[in-house]
């Protein structure tokens, strides 16, 4: 699908900005080939941005803290690279705590190195609701992968507090340090050592491709928070907005931390940990939604496949008495593919090869290649690898001997009497967030205000036609988002949300009535417009995420996730458009808000992972 924008003005005058999406046949444009293809325009300077920009004080708001950190690590073309304890997370994390102490907030760094800003006293006894996600990028990544959760995390806080709402319970909002693991190749290093899942002498003892050790790294990087300072006593930079004193202020909580060790105490002062994201695949924009829950990170695991042939002449050896691991992988690989493609929400990548004796003139005696194999289930996976296992035995579904996952056999399909042994490497189960959180967080971005009905009937896409749902509002400019969900509801996996869903599309005419009513300053109103977005669909995600890591080690953790445009991820392409990030932030802010009112009451979501 593709987004249509168009201007336009209502009965009374009131300025529309209507998108609409239009599916483009797939046999005509692939996804893929969009990504690949489609011209992205500037950031955020898109002429439907642009406007709404200028015109929505929450978007213009949203757009100008990525305005201030857009030159930190920004390569063009290239995209943005943002490593562990560079010059640039030093930028970023001295912007970090000027922005949160301005905001009232008391800034700390955990033993793990990563930033903590807290509005109230949190501890055990007292514990809040965090929010936050990471600043840093793989080597060429996207403007978005973890800024926009920290950078929307901020903006909900103001929405909140400027719409006169004062927290109840402690406030934290964490910028997790070094998620994408460009420098140090461990993932969620920040939440893996806080946690503990990393130990500490391991983390210590990393080192980088010029063989710098953390510890190093750590000694060194006062200095670049001193290069910080330089840079803006030369007067221009991301912190041109703050004077000398906010700055020293804001370096003196941006330090690194004396090692690497777990801090369990700040895992103990959250009760419900919740981090927005880019989606980093398509399942929102097949579904129409500007916003979802997760529920689940996929299970996956990697498979090493062995194929033996029989090296030999290229000239002088007939076809038909060749052994050639070649093919056996070559029809391997196609039949992956056809696996991963009959199954529900899976996917499979031969992404790896290695060749022997490698010789232009040479039939291949031994090929190695690694499977990885993700679904949202477990059984998916298993069912795939089985299949394949089979497969390669030569006897297609008739199941393997002995281990479930693992196999080996000869006289293949079509493999010409090569044999192949596949052999698993690694397995992770899901990782379930908290049910009870997921459906809170379901709640709070999909009720109507007033509008929400106590038998829960909302409404999740609509079958044709393009609603009007209202936005936000600025100056009495009333902004409306159309939407054509067209309820493929494949990844919607929570059967509760389906049926009220269908339920409720009887009464959506007589709901969709009520949505444009007041028309307020944006800040002041800034808890109602979210409450437009209709019922978030639940998805699961195929990629790792801190609050994974929190999730894995008993916190109750959840996420929001925002459309992106263009599926792609971890490169310049992936894309929010401002409207779907502004969106963003109302869910963002009625996540926080209703979480932290029902904290304060004694909630304690559980983080069991007792459903599946
Ligand atoms: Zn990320």
């Amino acid at each position: 699908m593709i987004s249509v924008y168009s201007k336009d003005t209502d009965a009374t005058g009131a300025a529309l900005l209507t998108r609409t999406q239009v599916r483009v046949p797939n046999a005509m444009l692939s996804r893929f080939e969009r990504s690949a293809t489609m011209e992205m325009p500037d950031f955020w300077d898109q002429e439907t941005d642009a406007s709404l920009a200028a015109r929505d004080e929450v978007a213009g708001r949203l757009a100008q803290l990525f305005r201030q950190i857009d030159g930190i690590g920004n390569h063009g073309a290239e995209g943005y690279s943002r490593f562990a304890w560079s010059d640039e997370e030093a930028a970023l994390r001295v912007w970090f705590a000027a922005q949160m102490q301005r905001r009232g907030f008391r800034v700390e760094v955990d033993a793990a190195g990563n930033q903590w800003a807290w509005f109230g006293e949190p501890s055990a006894e007292n514990p809040g609701v965090t929010v936050g996600s990471h600043m840093d990028s793989v080597p060429g990544g996207g403007a978005f992968d973890g800024p926009l959760g920290v950078l929307s995390a901020i903006v909900a806080f103001d929405v909140l507090r400027e719409g006169g709402w004062t927290p109840r319970c402690p406030i934290g909002i964490v910028s997790f340090h070094d998620e994408e693991g460009a420098r140090f190749a461990v993932a969620c290093f920040g939440s893996r050592v806080l946690t503990g899942i990393l130990p500490a002498d391991r983390a210590l003892a990393r080192t980088d491709a010029d063989v710098i050790s953390v510890r190093e790294a750590l000694d060194g990087f006062a200095a670049k928070l001193e290069r910080v300072r330089e840079t803006q006593k030369a007067g221009s930079d991301c912190l041109s907005e703050f004077n000398e004193a906010e700055i020293d202020t804001a370096l003196a909580d941006s330090h690194a931390p004396e090692g690497q060790a777990a801090d369990l105490e700040y895992l103990k002062c959250s009760a419900a940990h919740i981090e927005l994201h880019i989606e980093q695949g398509c399942m929102q924009s097949d579904l129409g939604a500007p916003v979802a829950v997760a529920d689940a990170i996929w299970p996956h695991g990697r498979w090493r496949v062995d194929f033996e042939g029989e090296p030999n002449h290229a000239g002088s050896t007939p076809l038909d008495r060749r052994h050639d691991a070649m093919l056996a992988f070559a029809r391997f690989v196609q039949r992956v593919r056809e696996e991963a493609a009959a199954a529900p929400d899976a996917r499979a990548t031969v992404g790896r090869v290695e060749v022997e004796p490698n010789g232009v003139n040479v039939i291949a005696a031994h090929v190695t290649c690694w499977l990885d194999c993700r679904a949202a289930e477990a059984q998916a996976v298993a069912d795939i690898v089985n299949r394949l296992g089979a497969w390669l035995a030569g006897s297609d579904g008739s199941g393997l001997e002995g281990s479930a996952l693992d196999g080996t056999g000869s006289d293949g399909n079509g493999l010409e009497g090569v044999t192949a042994t596949l052999t698993r490497e690694s397995w992770t189960e899901a990782t379930v967030f908290s049910p009870e959180l997921r459906d809170a967080l379901v709640q709070a971005v999909s009720a109507r205000g007033d509008d929400t009905t106590s038998d829960g009937a909302k409404s999740y896409g609509t079958e044709s036609g393009g609603e009007q749902l209202t936005l936000g509002q600025s100056d009495g400019v009333e902004f409306r988002v159309g939407q054509l969900g067209d309820a493929q509801s494949s990844a919607v996996r929570n059967s509760d949300v389906q049926s009220a869903a269908e339920q409720s599309r009887e009464k959506k005419s007589t709901n969709s009535s009520a949505m444009h009513s007041a028309k307020e300053p944006a800040l002041a109103n800034l808890a109602a417009p979210h409450r437009t977005t209709e019922l978030a669909p639940v998805i699961g995600t195929a990629a790792g995420h801190d609050a994974g890591i929190l999730a894995e080690s008993g916190c109750a953790a959840g996420m929001l996730f925002v459309r992106n445009e263009t599926g792609a991820s971890h490169t310049p392409r992936e894309y929010a458009t401002l409207v779907d990030a502004t969106q963003g932030v109302y869910a963002y802010a009625a996540a926080i808000r209703d979480c932290a009112d029902r904290v304060a009451a004694g909630w304690r979501p559980r983080p069991v992972q007792s459903e599946r």
